[in-house]
């Protein structure tokens, strides 16, 4: 039996990433398996999207239940979805033959649970979630070398490599079309924790259990949603806040085009980092951007130079400035004017909160309306 109710599907197509959980989990008490499929709320939350039950884990079972999926969700052949597991053997047959283009992640938590009993220690542990969480490939490769100078490390990286491909859980070798930084398979763990209790009752008094769940939970979240201060949400905010704090400590430099070069020299956090960044890509070569969807310290840094770099322009001859306009017109294609001076107007309340240490409340309103302005469209 399977079960997709008709408002969380619409909602999930209509504001989520193209990124579905999937996992299965035993009923307790009888024979058979209940699968989920688990997308991401606007705030980062999960979103329960279908559930089922069957008979038992096989590749059967998945195809089948996969195959609901993709009729309901309209996936296709998975081009430009990601679907992440914990890459039981049935569903990786499954997922290979219903969505042959899709982007299979693999739950770094599950994969480091088995990697961590062979290879133990703090060390080992937290290079393997450096190395998972790494936005670009340079990084990726610093940090498994960093990972081999561990003892024991050379083998534990062959192992490693060999076992699980670094594409399915290194964020570095993600798409940037799914724009989701999910690395593991947490919202379907979540989703199965909270029906540990009703996984013990007879199929029809449980399914009534999930539907409920479900109903209050929309609730729920509508209540909260009309709470919060901003269009984003909560979990949102505090990201982009944390990104933005880390501006003071970065220096930009324009290349006279549509580029910025973002670079960071801090000694006493050991932190010495430059990348290149650009507005029309949305994109930022540290991968965070690109991987996340949402702009991070290089792309705040950015929107503060684009400022500085308009009044460059206005001194200029009328005729240079023309020209200057028309490059600006090519550097941010997709972003209405309004967005774009919002950007603006908040790298300058950046630029300002860096040398005032106070500010007035009024300030901080203003600020935050107009951070929600420019999150909301890069987000969108
Ligand atoms: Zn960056």
């Amino acid at each position: 039996m399977y079960i997709c109710i008709k408002a969380i599907k619409e909602g999930f197509l209509y504001g989520c990433r193209r990124l579905i959980g999937v996992d299965g989990c035993f009923l307790k008490g009888l024979m058979g398996q209940l699968f989920v499929a688990v997308g991401r709320d606007g705030n980062n939350q999960m979103l329960p999207i279908s559930w089922a039950v069957v008979e038992k884990e096989t590749s059967d079972s998945w195809k089948w239940f996969l195959q609901q999926l993709q009729e309901d969700l309209c996936i296709g052949e998975g081009l430009g979805w990601a679907l992440i597991s914990d890459m039981q053997k049935g569903l990786i047959n499954a997922v290979n033959t219903l969505f042959p283009l899709i982007e299979h992640r693999m739950c770094a938590r599950h994969i480091y649970a088995r990697f961590g009993k062979q290879f133990p220690g703090k060390e080992m542990q937290i290079q393997f979630w450096n190395t998972s969480r790494a936005t670009y490939q340079p990084e990726m490769q610093k940090q498994l070398q960093i990972m081999r100078n561990v003892k024991g490390g050379t083998k534990a990286v062959e192992v490693l490599l060999e076992r699980w491909p670094i594409s399915s859980w290194c964020l570095a070798c993600f798409n940037d079309v799914v724009q989701c930084d999910v690395i593991d398979n947490n919202m379907c763990e979540t989703f199965n924790g909270v029906l540990v209790e009703t996984r013990a009752k007879p199929i029809i008094s449980m399914l009534e259990d999930i539907r409920k769940y479900v109903m209050n939970r929309i609730v729920v979240k509508r209540e909260y949603a009309l709470k919060w201060d901003f269009d984003l949400g909560p979990n949102i905010v505090a990201k982009l806040e944390k990104e933005r704090n880390k501006c003071a400590k970065w220096h930009i430099e324009w290349n006279g085009a549509t580029s910025h070069e973002v670079s960071c020299d801090d000694i006493l956090s050991q932190v010495k980092e430059s990348y290149v960044v650009g507005l029309p890509n949305r994109s930022c070569s540290c991968g965070k951007w690109d991987k996340s969807g949402l702009p991070n310290t290089c792309s705040f840094m950015f929107n503060g130079q684009a400022l500085r770099n308009r009044r460059f322009a206005s001194r200029r001859t009328k005729n240079e400035e023309t020209n200057h306009q028309a490059c600006r017109t090519i550097e941010a294609p997709n972003i209405s004017t309004t967005q774009q001076e919002a950007l603006e107007i908040l790298a300058t309340q950046q630029s300002m909160t860096t040398t005032e240490s106070k500010e007035t409340p009024q300030m901080s309103s203003v600020k935050a309306t107009q951070e929600s302005m420019i999150t909301e469209h890069v987000i969108s």
